[in-house]
């Protein structure tokens, strides 16, 4: 797939070199049954499934690199140390970061936050001080500022979302103030699926020097992503939503930042000396990996990373996008269907209620006939409150999903219709 950037292929092209048969081949899971029916995947937004060159390195890992990392002099430590830091530099290149020591493996998106809305805010705000976040994040980007509240009296405002499930730019721009410190934003919706423009959002952030974390879960696992073009001040990610292990993910930094702000947590690792007058503390990145690290996962997260570098982010995001308008095309001719998110840039996420059916129904319904959806508030209540409903069903792609299964989906929804309502 890389072909597709040495001769900028078209999409018609890029489409034409992707299997999905092939790719299918790897996630040994995707061939499972469920009440004697061929599962049907359409969670991807909550987790990944993982091919098997993931699960096979992190047993290749345990069976023969397993032993504790950076304090070793003996064969094995050295070896599992040099695994999690060329992890490290793999995770750097796919970012795209300027340096390995700007990568600080947590245990995912929601500890990534928590460490910046701790560190940051205990280096750089003081009671009144603000911090810009959306209406449209995933409560880990929400709940972790909520807490400075009460620890130390910062405020949070809110950037409204439009009718079709965009950011407001303009009441973006209005919410700043000389007390704001910090801008917190999504770079995808995990369930309107809108792909926000976070170069402009960074862009408009630094015009008033303020800097600017990116929440990008949703974002990574579908789209090439460049920390330095898009100048993200923090960008953060989870290892199971990129086709990763559980237990492992990224807080990208700018040095600067990183070398400001205290750490999250003390222990082993993130010092360089202790006595009981004076602790040093250890360099980046190490500064924010207190214990011993997860040095398995950051293997078999970069593995899954150049997983599907191999199948190229491009092809990856053309032929969703293609099941995507597949899904949204087919749900809208049902009739009575209400789609939440119609943003002109949107990644594979379809949010909707069908009629008057209830989601969990629906989730149920369809869960019988083999097709794993997700029903609920998405972990982002406070959009379900702009949406004006308690919870969609939400059905997300990736790229080992068929057009065979939407239809299989598709008749799902139906049958649903013709039963519950
Ligand atoms: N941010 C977004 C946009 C998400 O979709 C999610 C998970 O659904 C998270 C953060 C939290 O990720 P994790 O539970 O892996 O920390």
């Amino acid at each position: 797939m890389y072909l597709a950037f040495v001769y900028r292929l078209t999409s018609e092209e890029v489409l034409d070199m992707f299997d999905v048969e092939t790719v299918r081949a790897d996630f040994p899971i995707l061939g499972h049954t469920v009440y004697d029916r061929p599962l049907v995947y359409f969670d991807n937004a909550a987790t990944t499934q993982k091919p098997r060159v993931v699960v096979e390195k992190i047993e290749h890992g345990y069976y023969n690199v397993n032993a504790n990392i950076h304090r070793g002099v003996h064969f094995l430590s050295q070896a599992a140390t040099e695994g999690h830091e060329e992890a490290r530099r793999r995770v750097q290149r796919f970012l795209n970061a300027r340096s390995a020591s700007e990568i600080i493996f947590t245990r995912g998106t929601t500890e990534a936050i928590n460490l910046v809305a701790s560190s940051f805010t205990e280096a750089f705000m003081r009671p009144d001080d603000e911090v810009i976040v959306t209406a449209m994040e995933h409560h880990s980007n929400i709940v972790p500022w909520q807490m400075q509240i009460g620890r130390r009296g910062i405020g949070v405002k809110v950037v409204p979302v439009t009718g079709s499930g965009e950011l407001c730019l303009e009441g973006y721009e209005r919410l700043f103030s000389r007390r704001t410190k910090l801008v917190s934003v999504t770079h995808v919706s995990n369930v309107l699926g809108t792909v926000n423009p976070v170069r402009e959002i960074i862009r408009m952030a630094h015009a008033r020097n303020v800097p600017v974390l990116v929440d990008g879960a949703q974002a990574v696992p579908h789209m090439g992503v460049d920390v330095q073009e898009l100048d993200a001040d923090f960008y953060v990610f989870s290892g199971h939503k990129v086709y990763g292990p559980t237990g492992i993910g990224v807080l990208y930094g700018k040095e600067k930042w990183l070398d400001r702000i205290p750490p999250y947590q003390g222990g082993g690792e993130m010092i360089a000396s202790v006595s009981f007058e004076e602790t040093f503390f250890n360099e980046l990145p190490f500064k924010f990996e207190a214990g011993t690290p997860d040095y398995i996962g950051s293997t078999a997260l970069a593995e899954a990373l150049g997983y599907i570098e191999r199948i190229g982010m491009e092809a990856i995001a053309v032929y969703e996008g293609e099941l995507l308008a597949y899904a949204t095309e087919r749900l809208l001719a049902l009739g009575d269907v209400r789609i939440f998110g119609q943003a002109a840039q949107k990644s594979g996420v379809l949010s909707f209620l069908a009629g008057r059916i209830h989601p969990y129904d629906m989730g149920l319904l369809l869960d019988r006939l083999g097709v794993a959806v997700r029903t609920g508030h998405h972990c982002a209540q406070p959009l379900m409150k702009v949406l004006g409903v308690e919870g969609t069903v939400r059905a997300s792609f990736s790229f080992y999903n068929t057009r065979e299964e939407i239809d299989v989906f598709i008749a799902g929804v139906e049958r649903a219709r013709t039963m519950l309502e």
